[in-house]
């Protein structure tokens, strides 16, 4: 190994890693409803406790990344990064790190490796890439919106590195 690059995490990162990693959340993965008050209860607890409690977060993040293997099968499946470059950018390289049930998602910028998200692996199984985007396509005005969110997020934060 080079140079270790540092790693920023996102606070989108964060809340879906709190949310990922209890399962107290689950209705957040199953329900469909745009104006249900759990959904939005829940997606206030997250945001509130992912701010609250960031360096604990912080280091359950750490913790499981130290412990990740990269996995290079994402990178070499076409569907699966036609919707991240579309995402991101063409220009930017990624690594995807997996620990037991997390994928997380590094877009490595400006010699930088920004944690952008975390996923839940077992569901973003290489071969299941194309059905999961087709899920996405099914409800696109909520993706889209976190994705206009999240790209403008990582900009700013990478800024203010
Ligand atoms: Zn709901």
């Amino acid at each position: 190994m080079t140079k270790k690059l540092k790693f920023i995490f996102t606070n989108h990162l964060r809340e879906r890693f709190v949310q990922r990693t209890n399962s107290r959340y689950d209705h957040l993965k199953i329900c469909r409803d745009k104006e249900c008050e759990e959904c939005q209860k829940l997606k206030e607890e997250i945001k509130q406790k992912s701010i609250e409690e960031k360096r604990e977060v912080d280091t359950q993040i750490i913790k499981r990344i130290s412990k990740a293997d990269e996995n290079r099968s994402y990178v070499n499946n076409t569907g699966f990064m036609t919707w991240y470059y579309d995402k991101y950018g063409y220009d930017d390289k990624f690594q995807f790190l997996v620990h037991k049930n997390i994928l997380f998602v590094v877009l490595i910028k400006r010699g930088r490796k920004i944690v952008v998200t975390c996923l839940d692996a077992r569901t973003h199984l290489v071969g299941k890439a194309t059905l999961q985007r087709k899920k996405y396509n099914k409800i696109p005005t909520k993706e889209e919106k976190q994705q206009s969110q999240l790209l403008e997020q990582i900009e700013n934060e990478a800024q203010s590195q």
